[in-house]
């Protein structure tokens, strides 16, 4: 049920993260604040398939 999935930043489309998530939970893309070392600061972060 647990997919491994990738953070892309939505700024500079550096994929930060990795990450997992439970399907049946969130079926929709995952979109967090997280912080990018690249543009250093905190940036929305969404789901790439
Ligand atoms: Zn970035």
């Amino acid at each position: 049920m647990r997919n491994n999935i990738t953070l892309e930043c939505t700024e500079c489309h550096e994929q930060t993260y990795l990450t997992n998530k439970n399907k049946r939970n969130n079926p929709d893309r995952l979109e967090l604040k997280k912080y990018c070392p690249r543009d250093r600061k905190v940036t929305l972060h969404r789901e790439t398939k």
